[in-house]
This record gives structure tokens, C-alpha cells and sequence, in this order.
């Protein structure tokens, strides 16, 4: 086995790979950027090297930079995670050629499976169904709407080198095919430097199941199972898991043989993934599934399988790696009960899912039988604009799936996420949505349960009266003890407060703000002390407080609720509709579709831009003129800043 490892990456995988990495009894490297000198996987570490800026391509990305810290610290392998450069040929080869392995494929099966168009042409041969389509060398936008047309709509036009679901549209009728592939074309340039696309027929109704496969250097090839990760949002994954519900061992045993296939086509080594889509809209069928990618790394959602298997698969990583053989024959491998994971986003359900950067107030996760949470952020840590925003991956196992998906509800309502908004409460309710729990779900499944899954939640009306009883037993504390020190009591900045001992009964009001929104609380005072209540709502008793300088969080089913206290009624801060259009986030306007003096109607699209990995399109708040344009097309922008203005008729 090897001495040391360097890890190319950062956050949860990283810290991840340290845990196996330290437990057979390799020194750890890890490598860091400006933004992560104090994140976990340095602190886990047992050395750490900085190789760059916070930006990726001047840190993760640099190649030159990570080998020249393995070289450094004398790494004799190199584990790149998932994401960064753990699919770069290029990578793969000058690790070898510095003397470093590579832990994952050879560089000629990561460029075979790297680009889409030729992955599929490559499956074909060796007889693994590939979904129908366009994947030719031709880029005319004639001749693709022409193709478009041949193999019926819908159609999806993808990025050939995508990846992380961008680059992706979905075309419904010809008249909307030129526009798609403009849209497709400029996101792929921008993600991936390449515009080429490929033509799939769109599966009806698609299930996203794919295979894990694994590989040594001896000639052997097993499957370790499938995992479902039907439900996404814009084609990213939300919550995975195995087995997939409705795969009959038939299917099952026929999935895998392709995957096999697809591995063995490519001479592949260590860990893979052979993606497939499957016509879900009846029973799963054995001749109804289709390759759509294979990703030549480890899988965000392994840990599903490793719940299932027993197996820890970056053990088998870099034993493999290391040129052992295989330990278990297709026979060995087990599947065991049910694993569910949630990917745990900084994201705001209720704006979107816009990322939510800023300083990690609190987290706290549950623990218990059947749960394994993996994180690379603690309390107090930044949420940085700089990479992708998860937090953690929350994993439950139980005996049904019935039951993971219940330990995973419930682990999830125990989350505590404070300072940054979550999806943790959405991804209970999307755990306990009745539907996916009886294994009716698609694609689909969370766009047309959107308006449900995330319901602009009314007030938090307890959540609220819980701080209000927070903040007068804190304003108690301070006056019983200046009354015990015998000091000079100050005036209480909260004068009416005061008055509370005396005993006599009064009613007084406590003005707050809650999440922005100015609102008051309802204390009435009498022998027994204070009750509180909003909306006529008793304080909620199955929340948690937060307290954090002047604001107090509290924080109940996943989600927080940031309650200060407010001197006036004025001071609500609530949006005042002038016609300014305002960066929602961090990001790059990508273009502009209206000038000084354009006519606009409620609702028109006015600009575009990308953020974190994401196009969000702004709209006209009202009819009106624009009478100014602060921003241009590839401009980045702040957060808060002006884009432009627009004057209401
Ligand atoms: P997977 O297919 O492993 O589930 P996704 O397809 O959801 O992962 O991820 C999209 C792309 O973004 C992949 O290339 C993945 O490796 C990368 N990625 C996802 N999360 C992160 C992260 N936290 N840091 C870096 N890259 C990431
Ligand atoms: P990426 O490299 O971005 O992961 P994939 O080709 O794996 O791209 O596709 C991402 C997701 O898009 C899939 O998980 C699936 O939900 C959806 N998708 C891809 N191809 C099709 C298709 N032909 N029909 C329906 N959905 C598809
Ligand atoms: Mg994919």
C-alpha cells in the first residue's frame, strides 16, 4: 500500500478521503487556496500545502501548482476526488510522469469517456444501448434543427463536453430549436470553452439509474449495484439512492452486464460510473434503458453504496490503485436494506435556490444508528462564492426504504444550518413527499412539485414568538443581574421591558424583525410572568435558538428564521418597487436585452446572468421605460449592485 497521498480537492471529499486515506496508514497531504486556509480538510490533514488564489483555475485547477506540492511533500499517490481535475487526462498523465499515481483510470479511458458524442459511438461498438440521437461530427445549426426534426420531439441538446447538468436544453417543437441551441451553445462555451452539442431524444417520463462499477489492473471487472438518481432539479441530483425502487433482479443483472461492457470497452481501472436514463412511465422494462455517460472518477453519491455494500470504496480506490486485485467476485457483492442521500446545499429554496454565502453561525448534525453525515465545513466557517456551495451529505440506511427515507425526514428536521439559508427543509419535505415515497416520481418530479415543495412559507408565527421570549428572558437576566451587582443600572434600551416585575398585569407590545419583515410581538404580563405570543401564536416549543449577537435565529424543521429586535415601526426596509434592478448575487451579466428609452412590460425579461454555476434571468418588476443601464454584457457584477432602472407609466 502506498505511504502518502496528496488529495487535489477540497471540502467533504476531501476530508473524506482522509479518513480511509489515515486509517491504512498513509501520511495525508492535502492542498489548499487563499479562501480555504483554515477549512477542515486542512485541519484534517496531516500536512497542507497552499497552491494558489481562491479562484479554482489558480488553485485546484493549476495543475503545475498541485504537482509541484506533491512533489514537495513526496506524495506517492495522487487522489483527485470528484470534480476539479479528477476527470483531466491531462492531469492523469503528468502524475504519472512525475512519478506520482494517479488513483483513477489510465488517461486514455478518461478522454475515451470524456467527451459525449464519442463515449457514445464507443458504446455502440461494444453493443451497450445508447440513447437515440445525433452524436455525428456536423455543427451547422441547420442541419442539427433538420436532425432535431428526424428524430422527433421533444430532443435534448447537450453540451458534448458537459457536465454538472449545464449545457443542457430541452427542446419541445421545431419553432423553439434555434433559440435552444443558441442558449445551449453560449453556456457550454462559457462552462466548458467547447459550443459542441449533441442531439438525444428525450426518454419519456426519465428515470436517472446508473451503475457503479469497479476495476482492477488483472482483467477483472464487477458492478457494485445500482443507485437511483431520478430526483433533480435543472439535472443536477437532489437525493440518490439504492437500490433503485422497482429494479427487478433481471434488470438489475442486465444493467450491470452493460456497465461491465462499457468498462471493459475502455480498458477501465479503479472506480466508475456508467450513467443510464430509463423509461420510467410504467414498470421499469429490461429493454428499456439507455448509456447516457460514463464519469471516470468517484461519485459525490457513493457513500449510497457503500451503506449497501459494506464496502468502502475509496478503499478499493487505492488498493487497486496500488495494484492489488479485486478482493470480491460479482457473486460477493452484497446489497443490503436501503441508503438514501440529500445533497445539503447553502441555497435558498424560497428565492430560487440563489446561493447563500456568508459565515456559518451554526451546524450542528444528528447522529444515531443508520446515519452518516459527511461535511467538510464546520460552524463558524465561510460559505465562500468561490466553489460549489454544499454543505454536507446527509446519508441514512435502514432495513426499507420506507425507513431510510423516514431517518433521513427526520435527520434532516435535526439539521441545524444557521447563518446561510439551506435546503435542508426542503429536502425533508421532498424525503416525505407522498409520491416519490410510493416510487411514483420522473425527472420531473421536483419542477412540477415545485410550487408545493417550496410554498413561500407563511410567517413562522411561533418561531417568531419564541425569539420575543428569548429576548425578554435575556432582558430579565440583564436587569436581575445589574440589580444583584448593585451597579448604576443603565437605562434599559428597552424601557418598556422594564416594568415586568412589578407583577401587576399589563399587555405591552414588542416591536421585531423577522427575516426582514417588521412585525410585533404581544407580551402580556401578569403574577406568573411573561407570555408571549405572534399572530396569536404561543411560543414553538420544537424549535432551536440560535443566539448570535444582536439577532437570534431560531430554527424548526430545517429552516431558520433571524429575528432582531426593531426600534420603529419604519425601520422595515421592505422593497420599496422604484424600478431598480439589482444583482441578486455575485456573478456576470451575460447579456443585455433592453437599452436606454426600451419600452418594457411587467414580467419582460431584461437581462441575463450567470452565478455560481447558474443562468438567472431578471425581469421587468413593472410596465414602464428604462430610463438608465448600469451594467454591460460580460461585466461581473457585485451583489446589491445596479443593473439598471426602470421608470413605472
Ligand atoms: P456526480 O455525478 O458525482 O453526482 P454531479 O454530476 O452532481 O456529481 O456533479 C457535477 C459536476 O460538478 C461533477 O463534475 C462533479 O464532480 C462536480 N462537483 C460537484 N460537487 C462538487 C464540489 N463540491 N466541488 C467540486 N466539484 C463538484
Ligand atoms: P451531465 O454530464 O451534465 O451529468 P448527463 O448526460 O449525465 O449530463 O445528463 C444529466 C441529466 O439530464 C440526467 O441525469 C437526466 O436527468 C437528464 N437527461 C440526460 N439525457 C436525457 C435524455 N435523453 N432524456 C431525458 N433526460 C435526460
Ligand atoms: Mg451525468
Amino acid at each position: 500500500m502506498f505511504k502518502s497521498v496528496l488529495i487535489a480537492n477540497r471540502g467533504e471529499i476531501a476530508c473524506r478521503i482522509i479518513r480511509t486515506a489515515r486509517r491504512l496508514g498513509m501520511r495525508t497531504i492535502a492542498v489548499y487556496s487563499s479562501a480555504d486556509a483554515r477549512a477542515l480538510h486542512v485541519r484534517l490533514a496531516d500536512e497542507a500545502h497552499y497552491v494558489g488564489d481562491a479562484p479554482a483555475s489558480a488553485s485546484y485547477l493549476a495543475i503545475a501548482k498541485i504537482l509541484a506540492a506533491a512533489k514537495s511533500a513526496r506524495a506517492d499517490c495522487i487522489h483527485p476526488g470528484y470534480g476539479f481535475l479528477s476527470e483531466n487526462a491531462e492531469f492523469a498523465r503528468a502524475c504519472a510522469a512525475a512519478g506520482h499515481v494517479f488513483v483513477g483510470p489510465s488517461a486514455a479511458a478518461i478522454e475515451s469517456m470524456g467527451l459525449k458524442d464519442r463515449a457514445k459511438a464507443l458504446m455502440e461498438k461494444a453493443g451497450v444501448p445508447v440513447v437515440p440521437g445525433y452524436h455525428g461530427e456536423r455543427q451547422d445549426p441547420k442541419f442539427l434543427k433538420e436532425k432535431a426534426y428526424e428524430i422527433g420531439y421533444p430532443v435534448l441538446v447537450k453540451a458534448i463536453a458537459g457536465g454538472g447538468g449545464r449545457g443542457m436544453r430541452r427542446v419541445e417543437k421545431h419553432a423553439d430549436f434555434d433559440e435552444a441551441l443558441v442558449a445551449a451553445r453560449r453556456e457550454a462555451r462559457a462552462a466548458f470553452d467547447d459550443e459542441r452539442v449533441l442531439l438525444e431524444k428525450y426518454v419519456n417520463a426519465p428515470r436517472h439509474i446508473e451503475m457503479q462499477v469497479f476495476a482492477d489492473n488483472h482483467g477483472h471487472v464487477v458492478h457494485l449495484n445500482e443507485r437511483d438518481c431520478t430526483l433533480q432539479r435543472r439535472h443536477q441530483k437532489v437525493i440518490e439512492e439504492a437500490p433503485a425502487p422497482g429494479m427487478s433482479a433481471e434488470l438489475r443483472a442486465k444493467m450491470g452486464a452493460a456497465a461491465v461492457a462499457a468498462a471493459r470497452a475502455v480498458n477501465y481501472s479503479g472506480a466508475g460510473t456508467v450513467e443510464f436514463i430509463a423509461d420510467g412511465a410504467g414498470a421499469l422494462r429490461a429493454d428499456g434503458f439507455w448509456f447516457m455517460e460514463m464519469n471516470t472518477r468517484l461519485q459525490v453519491e457513493h457513500p449510497v453504496t457503500e451503506m449497501v455494500t459494506g464496502l468502502d470504496l475509496v478503499e478499493l480506490q487505492f488498493r487497486v490503485a496500488a495494484g492489488e486485485k479485486l478482493p470480491l467476485s460479482q457473486e460477493k457483492v452484497r446489497l443490503d436494506g436501503h441508503a438514501v442521500e440529500a445533497r445539503l446545499y447553502a441555497e435558498d429554496p424560497d428565492r430560487g435556490f440563489l446561493p447563500s454565502t456568508g459565515r456559518l453561525v451554526a451546524l450542528e448534525f444528528p447522529a444515531g444508528e443508520g446515519i452518516r453525515v459527511d461535511t467538510g465545513v464546520e460552524a463558524g466557517a465561510d460559505i465562500t462564492p468561490y466553489y460549489d456551495p454544499m454543505i454536507a451529505k446527509v446519508i441514512t440506511h435502514a432495513r426499507t426504504r420506507e425507513g431510510a427515507l423516514e431517518r433521513l425526514s427526520d435527520a434532516l428536521d435535526r439539521t441545524i444550518v444557521v447563518g446561510p439559508r439551506s435546503n435542508a427543509g426542503f429536502l425533508a419535505q421532498l424525503a416525505r413527499a407522498r409520491e416519490f415515497r410510493e416510487g411514483k416520481f420522473d425527472t420531473g418530479f421536483i419542477a412540477r412539485n415545485l410550487a408545493v415543495l417550496t410554498e413561500k412559507r407563511q410567517r413562522d408565527a411561533s418561531a417568531v414568538a419564541l425569539a420575543a421570549q428569548t429576548f425578554i428572558e435575556r432582558e430579565r437576566t440583564r436587569i436581575a443581574a445589574l440589580a444583584e451587582s448593585d451597579a448604576d443600572a443603565p437605562p434599559s434600551p428597552w424601557d418598556e421591558m422594564a416594568g415586568f416585575q412589578l407583577g401587576g398585569e399589563r399587555i405591552t407590545s414588542l416591536p421585531l424583525m423577522a427575516d426582514g419583515e417588521p412585525l410585533t410581538a404581544q407580551v402580556h404580563y401578569d403574577a406568573r410572568g411573561a407570555m408571549v405570543t405572534v399572530d396569536a401564536m404561543p411560543p414553538a416549543r420544537d424549535a432551536k435558538i440560535i443566539e448570535a449577537g444582536d439577532a437570534i435565529y431560531v430554527v424548526r424543521k430545517g429552516r431558520q428564521t433571524r429575528v432582531v429586535r426593531r426600534r420603529t415601526e419604519h425601520s422595515g426596509g421592505v422593497d420599496t418597487g422604484d424600478g431598480q434592478i439589482r444583482a441578486p448575487m455575485h456573478g456576470k451579466i451575460l447579456s443585455i436585452f433592453v437599452e436606454k428609452g426600451t419600452q418594457v412590460t411587467r414580467g419582460q425579461r431584461l437581462a441575463i446572468m450567470e452565478a455560481m454555476k447558474m443562468e438567472h434571468t431578471l425581469t421587468a418588476p413593472v410596465d414602464g421605460v428604462v430610463v438608465e443601464v448600469a451594467a454591460a454584457a460580460h461585466m461581473q457584477i457585485a451583489e446589491g449592485a445596479l443593473v439598471m432602472r426602470i421608470e413605472s407609466e
